[in-house]
């Protein structure tokens, strides 16, 4: 695996590769990289004649009073998760290199992102986008792979990638969890022993609605209700927000229909965790 932190050597180097017809999959992460990052990159490695993998600690979606500054970084540690995983270039560029002093053009998202993690976080997908069309143009990927876990932002690339017709094939990944069912997350490392006992009840409320759907239950109200009784009086996490939406068009809905998603977002003290599950009603 080499390592690139210059855009214009990467650029180079793959317009070079892409003469020569190689096929190149693209993982975006912002590093600390668990086994659901290792998944991605896996994937790609199985579907493509080159793999990169990018880490970026992206100051451009991070709101003022977020933890831009104490994100959790390794490089080392990194490293050795993606060699084994099969990456064959990463690309860990600086601030500076990615933006200069300020950037002078950034890319605003339309739709789907007044809701869910949208509404909580202004500006996030708009960096997002940003950032991501800055990575598609430099390394001009063939497929590029993101978790169904930020089902939010698989949505926003979707539209980000018709909009601005990059020829580049989306492949959403399915969530990796822990063995008790917790999404893997490069901010469980903020949770508490305790509340890392608890925040397993984030998956659990999602089981239990998808129970009660299958079993029936088509009023979104009453799903949503479940869930919030079932965080409520099973951690001392805060939620922010449990939806039931449409998807992939992030619409509410009334009664359960077609494809569906529940997400929902937890404050634990310092971390919030954020989970989904979608349900095709047929
Ligand atoms: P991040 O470094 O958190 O920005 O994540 C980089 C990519 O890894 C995104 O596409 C995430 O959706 C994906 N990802 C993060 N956690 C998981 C997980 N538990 N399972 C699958 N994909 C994940």
């Amino acid at each position: 695996m080499k390592t690139y932190t210059s855009a214009g050597e990467l650029q180079q180097m793959l317009r070079e590769e892409k003469s020569n017809q190689k096929s190149i999959g693209y993982v975006a992460t912002m590093g600390y990289l668990h086994e659901g990052h290792a998944t991605l990159m896996e994937k790609a490695r199985k579907e493509n004649d080159i793999v990169v993998l990018s880490i970026f600690v992206n100051p451009l979606q991070f709101g003022p009073n977020e933890d831009f500054e104490t994100y959790p970084r390794d490089l080392v540690r990194d490293e050795n998760v993606a060699a084994n995983a099969g990456v064959d270039f990463l690309f860990y560029p600086t601030v500076q290199e990615m933006y200069g002093e300020e950037p002078s053009v950034t890319v605003v998202v339309q739709s789907r992102t007044d809701c869910l993690c949208g509404r909580q976080r202004p500006g996030h997908f708009d960096g997002v986008a940003t950032v991501l069309t800055k990575f598609f143009n430099i390394i001009l990927p063939d497929r590029a792979y993101f978790g169904k876990k930020d089902a939010q932002q698989v949505a926003v690339i979707d539209g980000l990638i018709k909009d601005f017709n990059f020829p580049i094939q989306l492949i959403a990944v399915d969530t990796v969890r822990e063995e008790d069912g917790l999404a893997k997350s490069s901010r469980n490392v903020y949770l508490s022993d305790s509340e890392r006992m608890e925040a397993k009840e984030l998956y659990q409320s999602l089981l239990r609605a998808a129970k009660a759907i299958d079993s029936g239950e088509s009023n979104a109200e009453t799903v949503r209700a479940l869930i919030k009784e079932h965080i409520e009086s099973h951690t001392h996490g805060v939620i922010d927000y449990v939806e039931v939406y449409q998807y992939p068009e992030l619409k509410p809905l009334e009664t359960l229909s077609g494809n569906i998603i529940i997400a929902l977002a937890v404050k634990f003290k310092h971390a919030r965790l954020i989970d989904n599950m979608t349900i095709n009603m047929k």
